[in-house]
């Protein structure tokens, strides 16, 4: 077994992740499935969850949704994030150059 607490190995399995907390930062939101209440109401994902709207719902295969993927290195880099997280994005950053 490896050890993940061996640094590189536990900063490629970490890479993902910091990707998604970086996209976070740039206004993109997360959209996977996770009721946030016991009455099993309210999701995280809100409208753009692909489980509670299949048909509105954003990509299952975005970051935003898995949270988490192995050997994010050799991932298609273009298709990490779905349409709509990358207009978010987008958004956000031209927003940034707008107010200086
Ligand atoms: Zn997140
Ligand atoms: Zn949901
Ligand atoms: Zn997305």
């Amino acid at each position: 077994m490896q050890n993940i607490f061996e640094s590189n190995i536990y900063f490629k399995s970490m890479v993902s992740c910091l990707v998604h907390e970086m996209a976070h930062i740039y206004g993109a939101p997360d959209h996977y499935h996770e009721w946030t209440n016991e009455e099993k109401t309210i999701c995280r994902g809100g409208e753009r969850c692909k489980t509670c709207h299949p048909d509105t719902g954003r990509s299952e295969s975005c970051l935003m949704n898995v949270g988490w993927i192995d050997n994010i290195e050799v991932e298609n880099k273009n298709t990490l994030f779905c349409e709509e997280c990358i207009e978010d994005m987008k958004e956000y950053v031209a927003k940034c150059y707008k107010n200086k």
